[in-house]
């Protein structure tokens, strides 16, 4: 889908009026006509669920659909504490600006895999999210997940779309081996692994990546609400977050690694992780040392990261930036408290590229861990399974039907 695409089909009809002096019988024929030609409606927008909406991901990804241009929220579900209360009820809001008024009166849903909607977001907690999110591709709906659970299954895409949109070809072999007719699941990686994979992919590209080490500096905002105790974490910081370092050194395998049309097929590099809590609201800091296959200046670095562009289909995406690097030249950046929100939360910020006595080159990177690294990710990734019509919209108020069962009603336009 192209970016006049959107354009065309989302921009309303601007009339500017002839100026008085401007006038000609030629001109004003021009304008009439413009009046009286019928204004293009705006397509149906793409009608979306939240699973887990009531919890920090999901909180942000309430926030994020409103006013979206191809979604709209209309239907949210998260545990039997809540379901049954409106949203505004059930939340425990935790964002700067107020609850979007779609939300607000929404009634919390349990999981059952009955939701109006044409597909959902799943920001659960991993201990139901890997069932639930079955229960919902099986029954006809597209899961773009945030959790854990799936990310590593080997037919199913964990993707970034500026990285490895082409993973999203195993969809059809995902549907096709678990027997789901419409649904299937697609995820985002873990906070920590979005920011490194997005700045890793044109190191890759220009240089080629053989080792790379990290230290992590992780916000509390990761550990959801409550999260890491108060007494834990003020004025100190945690060497340890469960399961965090195989995840940062096995998901940046299968994100830069190809589907070979049957199978994933790792990137083959030598990762390892330390992974710190530290007292910060939202925004991972990642120190990386990095060895290559081609030796590079660090000034060659800096440019193959400045001038990374996506492709036109990615950067027509709504919330896709058409350069996701930013690259600063001060000593101290990127800080958390500065640099966070740099490109709407959809950024990686990289400060200090110099050369590493050990490998070859090191840096400090910096990714919003609940926006690039969660809510804004997944947003990406339904943008993008949506412009590639893999998203049926569904006849409003029906409830899917299971699978194998055709329940689609009317076909994705794009
Ligand atoms: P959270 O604040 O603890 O929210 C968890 C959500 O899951 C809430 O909506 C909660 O509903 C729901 N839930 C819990 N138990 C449930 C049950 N038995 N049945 C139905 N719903 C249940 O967690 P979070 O930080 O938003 O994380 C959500 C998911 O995203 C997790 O899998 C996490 O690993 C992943 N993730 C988080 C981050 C991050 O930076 N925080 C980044 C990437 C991925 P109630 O309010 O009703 O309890």
């Amino acid at each position: 889908m192209s970016g006049q695409w959107q354009a065309d089909v989302f921009e309303t009809h601007e009339i500017s009026l002839i100026d008085e002096r401007e006038f000609s019988p030629k001109r004003h024929m021009e304008y009439v006509q413009r009046l009286y030609e019928p204004t293009p409606r705006a397509p149906r927008k793409w009608r979306a669920g939240v699973l887990g909406a009531t919890g920090i991901v999901g909180q942000r990804l309430v926030k994020l659909l409103a006013n979206h241009p191809w979604f709209e929220l209309t239907a949210v579900a998260a545990s039997e504490r809540s379901s049954g209360k409106s949203y505004e009820e059930a939340t425990r809001w935790h964002l700067d600006t107020p609850i979007p008024n779609e939300a607000r009166n929404l009634v919390v849903r349990g999981l059952e895999p009955t939701l109006d909607c044409d597909f959902v977001f799943s920001a659960l907690d991993s201990s139901v999210a890997g069932a639930a999110e079955e229960e919902f591709a099986r029954a006809g709906y597209p899961v773009v997940s945030n959790s854990r659970n799936h990310r590593m299954d080997p037919d199913v895409p964990l993707l970034i779309p500026e990285v490895n949109a082409s993973h999203l070809d195993a969809i059809r072999v995902q549907q096709a081996q678990r027997g789901y007719s419409t649904g299937f699941i697609v995820t985002n990686p873990n906070c920590s692994t979005a920011g490194l994979v997005l700045v890793l992919k044109p190191l890759a590209d220009v240089f080629g990546l053989e080792r790379i080490f990290v230290v992590t500096l992780q916000a509390v905002s990761g550990a959801g609400y409550p999260g890491v105790a108060s007494m834990d974490i003020h004025a100190n910081v945690v060497p340890f977050i469960s399961g965090e370092e195989e995840k940062l050194e096995s998901e940046p395998q299968k994100l830069l690694g190809r589907w070979d049309g049957r199978r994933f097929v790792d990137a083959g590099l030598g990762i390892s992780a330390h992974c710190n809590r530290v007292p910060v609201l939202d925004g991972h800091l990642e120190c990386v040392s990095i060895s290559m296959k081609k030796i590079a200046s660090t000034e060659e670095v800096r440019e193959a990261l400045r001038n990374f562009e996506v492709d036109p289909e990615i950067a027509s995406l709504p919330s896709a930036l058409r350069n996701p690097i930013e690259v600063l030249d001060e000593d101290n950046r990127p800080q958390p408290r500065r640099d966070v929100n740099s490109g709407n939360g959809m950024a990686a910020v990289v400060g200090r590229v110099r050369e590493c006595p050990l490998l070859d080159i090191k840096m400090t990177l910096l990714s919003h861990n609940l926006v690039r690294g969660a809510a804004g990710a997944a947003l990406l990734n339904a943008e993008l399974l949506a412009a590639r019509g893999f998203i049926p919209r569904r006849a409003k108020h029906s409830a899917p039907r299971r699978s194998g069962a055709d329940s689609v009603t009317e076909q994705v336009a794009s």
